[in-house]
């Protein structure tokens, strides 16, 4: 290995690994890839840069780094915290009881707790669902540890938890955040999105007034920014997807969260205008929503993006499990062992997420060009061991233990196994002291 003072500072050769680039190049078996100032500069075979420094890889899987569509980052603070028994509170009655009491630094160690997971996970782009926004200083806590998680991110301007269904979302503090962008974006590694309460769904008590939704959608596109609503209320006339094809608001800037209920002929609606969907099959299967619905999605030509949503649901974001079960459920309910293979699920988590955020320009794949947003993963422990399909090696035996090496923008931030750039210990820490800050708070 090159002695790490004779290189140039973010001069990075991953040599010799299983290159699985999920670009027009295929598998390269044995090849290098070039990291320099960010981007990646240069994929082949026996690549020869004196003045990079050298990660071996070989035996090892290298990849894309996996793409999050939809995660409300805040509620990783509370994690496991939606007792599904009868009589208890369950997902959205916790989610609105303990999260009113969440105090600007709340937000911050628990959106710091989801990044760190993420990136221990091989997730390199999140899409920071943040609809607990109490006010400006909850969603610069959010932004800021984001920034300095050093991840890949779209941040999703949002409500609050228990907003109040006659009143709008807080659009003036959202003007000040999109004035203000250049002191958020991270190098650009951050974007700014419209977290969209939309018609509210299908409980009536929630129901939204037509004019408080379309004012809320028609400010986030006066300022140009991306917009994610959740629709996973019943299917029909009066469904919300047919609400927003009747009212000419669905389109390629609209991403829609779940689908498990809509009908064939909603799905169309959505495909017909461009509409990405995001699909987070452990949260659907866990509140009841029912089967995820990836093999009509994808059949009917929808961009559609995988997610973690919430670990107060799925107990952890490990995106690789997010993957399997997708392909297990689409196989399982076309009964057919191959209706979604390996290859096109790692798809969904990879380019076909990064195309249904927009950035599939920038990155999801291993091509020259793109950032340098890369995992290597080690196939030492003795749930992989040996290299056979490397695809299915990745959709059905890897785990976030297995991951040795994460870059993004051509940044390390994990490597020999561990985190770099952030602290772990310091971040649990703190997040178990916000956390009782919270529940006494929410007790008293
Ligand atoms: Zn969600």
């Amino acid at each position: 290995m090159t002695s790490r003072a004779s290189v140039s500072a973010g001069n990075l050769l991953i040599r010799g690994g299983y290159v699985l680039t999920m670009d027009s190049a295929g598998d390269l078996p044995g090849a290098d890839v070039l990291v320099r100032d960010g981007v990646i500069q240069q994929i082949g075979r026996n690549l020869d840069v004196p003045d990079a420094e050298v990660i071996d890889a070989s035996g090892k899987i290298v990849a894309p780094g996996l793409v999050d569509t939809h995660w409300h980052m805040w509620n990783t603070l509370l994690r496991g915290m939606s007792d599904g028994r009868p009589g208890r509170l369950g997902y959205f009655a916790t989610c609105v009881g303990i999260g009113r009491h969440f105090l600007p630094g709340d937000t911050y160690a628990g959106t710091r707790l989801a990044a760190a997971e993420a990136v221990d996970a091989g997730i390199t782009t999140v899409h920071d669902w943040a609809h607990n926004i109490r006010g400006l200083d909850w969603a610069e806590a959010g932004l800021r540890a984001l920034g300095e998680s050093g991840l890949r991110a779209r941040f999703s301007y949002g409500y609050q938890t228990g907003h109040a269904n006659d009143q709008l979302m807080a659009l003036d503090d959202l003007a000040v955040i999109k004035a203000g962008w250049p002191s958020y974006h991270a190098d650009n590694r951050i974007h700014l999105g419209m977290a969209w309460r939309g018609t509210g769904g299908s409980n009536p008590a929630m129901r939204v007034a037509p004019e408080l939704y379309r004012a809320e959608i028609a400010a986030a596109r006066a300022h140009g920014l991306p917009v994610s609503v959740h629709a996973c209320g019943p299917a029909g006339a009066a469904g919300q997807i047919r609400t927003y094809a009747d009212e000419g608001l669905l389109g390629p800037d609209l991403q829609l969260v779940h689908l498990n209920n809509a009908s064939p002929e909603e799905i169309a609606l959505a495909a017909e205008a461009g509409t990405p969907v995001s699909v987070s099959p452990w949260t659907e299967l866990q509140i009841g929503y029912g089967q995820p619905v990836t093999g009509e999605l994808l059949a009917a030509g929808l961009s559609v993006g995988l997610s973690v949503d919430t670990t107060m649901l799925s107990g952890n974001a490990d995106l690789f499990a997010v993957v399997k079960v997708t392909q297990a459920c689409a196989n399982g309910q076309a009964r057919h062992e191959f209706a979604l293979t390996a290859r096109d699920v790692l798809r969904l988590a990879t380019i076909e997420g990064a195309r249904s955020l927009g950035l599939d320009a920038v990155t999801g794949s291993l091509a020259v060009g793109k950032r340098a947003d890369v995992i290597v993963v080690s196939l030492d422990s003795p749930s992989l061991g040996v290299l056979t399909d490397p695809a299915r090696l990745l959709v059905t035996a890897t785990t976030p233990r297995d991951v040795e090496l994460v870059l993004v923008d051509g940044r390390v931030l994990k490597r020999d196994g561990k985190l770099t750039i952030v602290d772990a210990k310091e971040i649990t820490s703190a997040a178990r002291a916000a956390l009782a800050g919270v529940l006494s708070r929410a007790a008293a």
